[in-house]
């Protein structure tokens, strides 16, 4: 990781992102195994800039538009070698004009989304996205149908590295969840879980 100046613009992001992998510890995360996710939508490319700047090379966007105007941004600034998450749900028809651009698809819940994908970028890295019951209107594959999916879309030739989940609410449901993407996830042999927001902390 980059060394940051202590009172540069970037101290305070720097200073909270230090305290989120000493939490992150003291909780039994292996700092190496659990990576953070910028997640900078609805902030402009700043933000990508500053997390780039406490090397924070992973960022997380949910809207096509957003995500070409920063990446394009990131460039100019010269500041290279960003990987770009999609979170969000994926209009299929905006799938070709994100696929040169996108470095992991998180959100991926249905065959045609894997198969459109493949199609414009053949081996592209994907998530699955795992829906919940009590999270009804958010896009996402139920729990049993997801390796079934895995399957297709490994049958496509996607890098198919890992689970994507949005927690439900409250809290506990939250963690049960949780459970449920880990187990998956090792039943699949998936490396990758992607799972926790701000407030999962
Ligand atoms: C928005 C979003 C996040 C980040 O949420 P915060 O509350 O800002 O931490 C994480 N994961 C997904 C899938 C998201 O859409």
């Amino acid at each position: 990781m980059r060394q940051t100046r202590e009172d540069g613009p970037d101290a305070g992001i720097a200073a909270r992102l230090k305290q989120v992998r000493e939490r992150i510890e003291r909780a039994g995360g292996d700092p190496k195994a659990v990576h953070v996710l910028a997640v900078t939508k609805g902030f402009g490319p700043d933000a990508v800039a500053a997390a780039w700047n406490v090397g924070l090379f992973e960022v997380g966007e949910n809207y096509a538009q957003e995500l070409v105007a920063k990446r394009a941004a990131l460039t100019e600034l010269g500041q290279r070698g960003v990987r770009w998450h999609f979170l969000g749900a994926i209009q299929t028809n905006k799938i070709r004009a994100l696929a040169g651009l996108v470095d992991c698809w998180q959100s991926v819940s249905r065959e045609s989304e894997g198969g459109r994908i493949a199609r414009a970028r053949p081996g592209a890295t994907v998530l699955i996205q795992v829906a919940f019951s009590s999270d009804a209107g958010r896009p996402g594959c139920e729990p049993e149908a997801v390796p079934a999916l895995a399957r297709t879309l490994v049958g496509f030739g996607l890098d198919v590295s890992g689970l994507m989940a949005v927690a439900p609410r409250p809290a506990d449901e939250a963690r049960a969840a949780f459970r449920t993407v880990r187990r998956l996830a090792d039943d699949l042999g998936l490396p990758v879980r992607s799972i926790g927001m701000t407030e999962d902390l």
